[in-house]
C-alpha cells in the first residue's frame, strides 16, 4: 500500500494545530484509494483534512468532534469531488506522537461496525513543538496501529486525482451554496459581480463602501466552501492587490458566509 497526501490538506491540519495550541483538536481525513490487481501497488489518496467543526469541544487532553458537521463536509465532498471518508487525525499534547490504546479501540469500532466500509483507518497525530507542528502518519487495522509514510504532493498533481479538479458551481450542492451566497449579498446589501476565471473558479468581485475606487475580491477554490476563499483588496485605479486576513477566514467553516467576509472587512 502506498500513501499520497495533498499538501492541502496538510497545511489545513498545521492551520488548525495552531488555532488551538493549547488543547487537542482534530477532523476528519477524506480521499480516494486506486486499487490496481497486485495489492502492492494499492494506493490511498488524501485529499482533504477538516478541522472539528464549530460545535466541537476541546480540553487539553480531550476533544469531541461535531458530527452533524463533519457528516455534511463528507457529503459536500463525495458531490464534489467523489472522495470518501478515510480515517481521523487528531491532535496529542506533548510529543506523544503514536495513536493511543483509546484511539486503537475506537477506530476498530469503527471498521468492525460496518458502517464505513474499509478495513483500515489512516490516523495521522499531530504534535506541536515551540509552534512547530509535526504530523505522525499511521494507520489503524486488525487491532493495532503500524506508523507509514507517505508522500506529500500538490493538490492538483495527485495520482489519479482528475475528479478534485471539478468545480464546486457544477454541482447541484454547490449551485445551492450559491444561491444562499447571493441572498446573503443581496440582504447585506452588498453589490457584487461574479466572474469566471480561465481555470474554471468562480471569483466574487464585491463592492465596498468606504471606497469605491477599491474592492474585495474573493476566489473560491475548485471545492468551496471546505476551504475558505481567497480574499484580497483590488485598488481598480493601480491594479494591485493586497491580501486581506479577518475572522471569519481565519477560523473558516461552512457556517460562514462570502458576505461576512466583506462584513468583517468594512
Ligand atoms: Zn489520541
Amino acid at each position: 500500500m502506498k500513501y499520497y497526501i495533498s499538501e492541502k490538506a496538510l497545511e489545513s491540519m498545521e492551520r488548525e494545530c495552531r488555532r488551538s495550541p493549547n488543547t487537542e483538536t482534530g477532523g476528519i481525513l477524506v480521499g480516494y484509494r486506486a486499487d490496481q490487481d497486485a495489492s502492492d501497488d494499492s494506493k490511498v489518496i488524501i485529499t482533504h483534512a477538516s478541522g472539528p467543526g464549530p460545535e466541537s469541544s476541546a480540553s487539553a487532553t480531550h476533544f469531541v468532534k461535531d458530527t452533524p458537521y463533519l457528516q455534511s463536509v463528507l457529503e459536500l465532498l463525495f458531490q464534489y469531488h467523489q472522495v470518501n471518508y478515510l480515517g481521523v487525525w487528531h491532535k496529542h499534547p506533548g510529543d506523544m506522537s503514536w495513536p493511543s490504546s483509546g484511539d486503537v479501540s475506537s477506530a476498530m469500532q469503527e471498521i468492525e461496525g460496518g458502517t464505513v466500509g474499509l478495513q483500515e483507518l489512516v490516523t495521522p497525530i499531530a504534535t506541536m513543538n515551540s509552534g512547530r507542528v509535526e504530523i505522525h502518519p499511521h494507520v489503524i487495522r486488525d487491532g493495532s496501529a503500524l506508523p507509514v509514510s507517505w508522500e506529500s504532493v500538490p493538490h492538483d498533481q495527485l495520482p489519479d486525482g482528475r475528479s478534485v479538479a471539478n468545480q464546486w458551481h457544477e454541482t447541484e450542492a454547490g449551485l445551492n451554496r450559491l444561491k444562499e451566497e447571493m441572498a446573503e449579498f443581496e440582504a447585506q446589501d452588498i453589490e457584487v459581480e461574479v466572474r469566471r476565471g480561465d481555470d474554471g473558479t468562480y471569483r466574487f468581485h464585491a463592492s465596498l463602501d468606504d471606497n469605491p475606487t477599491r474592492k474585495l475580491v474573493l476566489l473560491c477554490h475548485a471545492d468551496y466552501p471546505i476551504t475558505p476563499p481567497d480574499a484580497a483588496l483590488y485598488d481598480c485605479p493601480s491594479g494591485d492587490y493586497e491580501p486581506v486576513d479577518s475572522e471569519p477566514l481565519s477560523g473558516w467553516d461552512l457556517t460562514w458566509r462570502l458576505a461576512d467576509v466583506c462584513v468583517a472587512r468594512v
